[in-house]
């Protein structure tokens, strides 16, 4: 199968289904991360360059893919102003053409970042237009994919529907989330948070609502037309 995740953010993968990608990835898929905006704001340094903190982030989405041979799709939008507008309707649809999906995971329109909210609300607006021929773009139409929502950061006001088991995958999904070197002192100072840890107690909390030690949680997007469910998903339960 095919996978694509969009993010809006790099690192936004990697926390809310870098493992279950991972999953994917060992079972054969062909992964893609496609990523809205550059992160070019991600960086509190003193006189910090937009464009060289950006082609860090664009370094370190590649370094943290690469882990799980997967193919990053570099949106380049300016972090903290992703806008749904025709340009940037016509970058998604590309991006989704460009992986030809079965399978597209979206951010939730509830999470707590505009960026975040946007970036899944647009991928979701495209599910159906990347399938129209006189929807032309750069890429030829592709089947309409499949599409599960993440979870939000730290799952506020998310509730999953289905739980995939990463047990055996954290140390990828890790390692995967620690080459975004640049973030852990810019989340430290922003948010105080510490990334890693963060990470963890999310995926141990998830894992306990379903019974294993860390899982992934996610919803279908119960749109029309119907496609496929959660039996595309690795291993997991309801
Ligand atoms: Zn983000």
């Amino acid at each position: 199968m095919r996978v694509l995740a969009i993010a809006a953010h790099p690192d936004d993968i990697e926390w809310l289904c870098g493992g279950t990608l991972a999953l994917c990835a060992q079972r054969g898929d062909e992964i893609f991360i496609a990523i809205a905006t550059n992160g070019n704001v991600g960086s509190g340094e003193p006189g910090a360059n937009k464009d060289e903190i950006a082609r860090i982030r664009h370094e370190e989405a590649k370094t943290s893919a690469a882990v799980i041979g997967a193919k990053v799709i570099w949106m380049d939008f300016d972090d903290e102003f992703l806008f749904d507008d025709r340009p940037t309707r016509e970058r998604f649809i590309d991006a989704i053409r460009e992986a030809r999906p079965d399978i597209m995971f979206v951010l939730s329109e509830n999470d707590y970042h505009p960026d975040h909210r946007l970036a899944g609300s647009i991928a979701r607006d495209c599910r159906i237009p990347v399938s129209v021929p006189l929807v032309q773009t750069k890429l030829p139409e592709t089947p309409i994919p499949t599409t599960f929502i993440m979870d939000t950061i730290m799952g506020k006001g998310f509730e999953p529907e289905f739980y995939v088991d990463v047990t055996s995958v954290m140390e990828i999904k890790d390692k995967m989330l620690s080459m975004h070197v640049s973030q852990v002192a810019w989340m430290e100072h922003l948010y105080s948070v510490e990334f890693s840890d963060n990470m963890y107690i999310q995926a141990r909390f998830r894992g306990a609502q379903a019974g294993f030690k860390y899982s992934e949680g996610f919803k279908l997007l119960h749109d029309w037309p119907s496609t496929g469910g959660y039996e595309l998903l690795p291993t997991g339960k309801k």
